[in-house]
């Protein structure tokens, strides 16, 4: 028989922007949830430069929820940056994450606690369809796990978002890792455990609309793919050493062929374009060599990942903490 682990205390991560519709509809149902699963439990809703009444609600209802952590950051310092400030202020035992547009139905932390209890490390929530999106964000998506899969040997889930369950372990080998450039499905990947996926139809955003517009959501992918690939570095120079032989060929021919059929040099046309290609694969070249370059400036310079304004609320007791 196998002998099932109880978990004792539970943090459950909300990393929030401008969230202040929100709020007072998620957390009646998430207390319920959670107050059947647990005898001790925080949540920490970490609130990442909200500009609406998001403060004032979480003031309220703290009143009502003394379980709740409020930790301000000093200003908008976005999602995986607010993720880890809450991972980092979290002391469960185990560990939620979860948005807080109501998109992840609190419902599936028992289903998770459920399989964390028969020995997983790590539970985490996939989305079973895209049909809500746009076929542009679907092909976007499509495309950048395909790119995201050619890393040395890492396996980025397809569309497993942050809503996800972790033991401390988890927490604590995520907590140990230094970089700068937090992009989380990543980092989840990387440190691996015994992790498996459960599938779930994400729901409606309640209020408002989604901050993950296009343009930020490319450079969301970018910032993943410099932070966990290597291989557009290496394209590039096997590109270029492709077309440094094939120009040299050419040009041997040329010269060749101006010798044995006296051939006068023509082709205005072909040489501009030539030329112009050129310089369009080198600006692309450099461009990518600069997102590198770029991400590897945002490590040195080794400032905090983020700043907290205030924190209100206990959470869990350091003595909650499991031995
Ligand atoms: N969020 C945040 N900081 C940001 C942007 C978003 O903390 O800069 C939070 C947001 O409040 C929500 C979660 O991240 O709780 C997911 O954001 P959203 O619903 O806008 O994105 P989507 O569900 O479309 O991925
Ligand atoms: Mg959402």
């Amino acid at each position: 028989m196998i002998t099932k682990r109880q978990a004792q205390t539970l943090s459950c991560v909300i990393p929030g922007l401008n969230e202040a519709e929100n709020l007072p509809a998620l957390l009646p149902v998430l207390v319920a949830t959670l107050r059947e699963l647990v005898p001790a439990f925080e949540i920490i809703f970490v609130d990442d430069g909200s500009t609406d009444a998001t403060p004032l609600v979480i003031e309220q209802l703290r009143q009502t929820y003394p379980q709740l952590v409020y930790l301000q950051l000093s200003r908008n310092f976005g999602k995986e940056a607010a993720l880890t400030a809450g991972l980092e202020a979290s002391r469960g035992q185990v560990v939620v994450c979860m948005d807080a547009d109501l998109q992840h139905p609190p419902a599936l932390i028992e289903t998770m606690l459920e399989r964390w209890s028969t020995g997983l490390e790590m539970v985490y929530a996939v989305r079973e369809t895209r049909e809500d999106e746009v076929w542009l964000k679907r092909v976007g998506t499509s495309v950048f796990y395909k790119l995201m899969r050619t890393s040395n040997g890492l396996r980025v889930p397809r569309d497993a978002g942050d809503f996800r369950l972790m033991d401390r372990c988890v927490v604590d080998a995520l907590m140990a890792l230094p970089e700068r450039s937090r992009f989380m499905k990543g980092l989840f990947a990387w440190v691996g455990f015994p992790s498996e996926p459960i599938y779930y139809s994400p729901a409606e955003r309640l209020y408002g609309v989604s901050r993950f517009r296009p343009a930020k959501l490319l450079r969301f992918a970018v910032d993943g793919l410099t932070a966990f690939t290597t291989w557009p570095l290496r394209l590039l120079s096997l590109l270029g050493a492709v077309l440094a032989m094939l120009s040299f060929s050419y040009g041997l021919f040329i010269i060749f062929k101006h010798l044995i059929y006296g051939d006068a040099v023509r082709g205005w046309t072909t040489l501009i374009t030539v030329v112009l290609f050129f310089a369009g694969v080198n600006m692309l070249s450099l461009g990518v060599v600069g997102e590198y370059v770029a991400s590897i400036f945002a490590e040195v310079k080794n400032r905090p990942l983020y700043l907290v304004h205030r924190r209100r609320g206990q959470g869990l007791a350091p003595d909650q903490e499991p031995a």
